[in-house]
């Protein structure tokens, strides 16, 4: 799953606009990972503030800075 891992997002919504599958929901002052994520990591990688992280059964997080995304 997707997580957010710091207080950094600035709600910018380049995330929301790059998910192929339309699976963040932009609030007014929050963002929410829905179901429709398939983990593909685009969001992590993208994010200006390496807000989102990739979080796997055993809470181990990929952050952007470990992240492979590939097109
Ligand atoms: S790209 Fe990053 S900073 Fe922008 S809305 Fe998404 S999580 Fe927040
Ligand atoms: S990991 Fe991929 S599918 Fe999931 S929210 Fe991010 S960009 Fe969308």
């Amino acid at each position: 799953m997707i997580g957010v891992i710091n207080d950094k997002c600035d709600f910018c919504g380049t995330c929301v606009a790059v998910c192929p599958f339309d699976a963040i929901d932009l609030y007014e002052a929050r963002i929410a990972i829905n179901q429709r994520c398939t983990d593909c990591m685009l969001c992590v990688w993208i994010c200006p503030v390496e807000t989102l992280a990739l979080i796997d059964e055993q809470g181990k997080m990929t952050p952007r800075a470990a992240a492979e995304f590939t097109a």
